[in-house]
């Protein structure tokens, strides 16, 4: 008959209490000591306190309900002291032919898995730890990111601003020649055929009086107020541009001869109630239209008519709008 110590598993039998009836050669190679030093000892003095309290709360009540217990890890204490993983099974075999109930235990050593679960755990710390650092440098990537973005959003502002100041008068806050060039030259491919548009150029009557007389900061007033008056006897669609000293001119896209007689004729009753300290200001218009095919030159050609324009309307005696001959000259040819 096979004895029990020639099984290559470590074994044991107590009473339904855990107290040790039997325990073989193998187990006793893990906890240490002989099979009479244990006979008749609990069990759970092979167990570290945490496995006292499982076998207590969990495998006896188990036993007790399901007569067995299958695959629980735990540790026993080694024969040097040392903790030993092991996997447990257990089966209460009832009383039977007078001899009291007992329970069986098989015991095998994990080591191994024992390892793969600290290694598992290992692994897994390192992957927390890896998530956490990938998290930290992809929240710092965000923040730099957010950083730039913000930089660029100011960067571009800047930039707005700084064109919007090159292409600003400062003193009245009226657009300035090169805004009137780069509304022309933007309106030529969309003006349609043929281009329609006129040009109303201003210039102050007298204006050096009111320097010599009242000084210049009064001439700046004045030619503050009249930049607003411009602006008011303007259409939504025109622009009202200071072109340099007491000149000025207004862009008015879509706009005929008449159409730019009309806007002339409010400038002027606009501009009448000025005051200045030497009385009512006064300008002198010079009217270009356009109708015909566009043409690169379409401004600097209206800006020369109408400076002659204006010239007459100087000669006629100023405050009055002269209409130049209309543009292109050899479209009306
Ligand atoms: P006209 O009717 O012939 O145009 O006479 P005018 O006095 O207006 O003509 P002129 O071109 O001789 O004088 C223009 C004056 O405008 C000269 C200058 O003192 C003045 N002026 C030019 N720019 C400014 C400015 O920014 N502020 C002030 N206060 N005066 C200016
Ligand atoms: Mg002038
Ligand atoms: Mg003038």
């Amino acid at each position: 008959m096979l004895a029990v110590d020639d099984i290559p598993c470590a074994l044991m039998v107590t009473d339904t209490q855990g107290h040790v009836l039997r325990i073989n050669a193998e187990l006793l190679r893990i906890v240490g000591g002989c099979e009479n030093d244990w006979r008749g000892r609990s069990m759970e003095q092979m167990l570290p306190p945490a496995g006292r309290l499982f076998t207590q709360n969990y495998i006896f009540p188990m036993l007790h309900q399901e007569q067995r217990v299958k695959e629980l890890y735990l540790h026993l204490v080694g024969a040097g002291g040392t903790p030993v993983p092991v996997m447990l099974n257990a089966t209460r075999r009832p009383a039977a032919d007078g001899a009291e109930a007992t329970i069986v235990w098989a015991v095998f050593v994990a080591l191994e898995r024992s390892r793969f679960e600290a290694e598992l755990i290992q692994a897994r710390a390192d992957a927390e730890g890896l998530a956490a650092r990938l998290a930290a440098s992809s929240e710092q990537v965000e923040r730099l990111n957010r950083e730039l973005s913000e930089r660029a959003r100011k960067v571009e502002l800047r930039n707005l601003e700084l064109s919007e100041l090159s292409l600003t008068d400062p003193l009245t806050g009226l657009k300035n020649r090169r805004a009137l060039e780069l509304a022309v030259h933007a309106w030529l491919p969309a003006a349609g055929q043929p281009c329609v548009g006129a040009l109303l150029l201003v210039d102050v009557d007298h204006f050096k009086r009111v320097n010599d007389s009242c000084g210049h900061a009064e001439g700046d007033r004045a030619l503050v107020a009249l930049a607003q008056r411009l602006r008011a006897s303007a259409r939504t669609t025109d622009l009202v541009v200071r072109l340099g000293g007491e000149e000025f001119v207004l862009w008015l896209p879509g706009a005929d001869a008449n159409v730019a007689r009309q806007v002339a004729g409010r400038l002027h009753q606009g501009v009448r109630e000025l005051r200045t300290p030497l009385g009512a200001l006064s300008v002198s218009v010079g009217l270009a239209a356009w109708h015909g095919p566009a043409a690169e030159d379409v401004l600097s050609r209206m800006l020369r008519s109408a400076d002659k324009a204006v010239y007459e309307a100087k000669a006629g005696g100023r405050d009055r709008t002269v209409c130049a001959e209309p543009l292109p000259a050899l479209a009306q040819a």
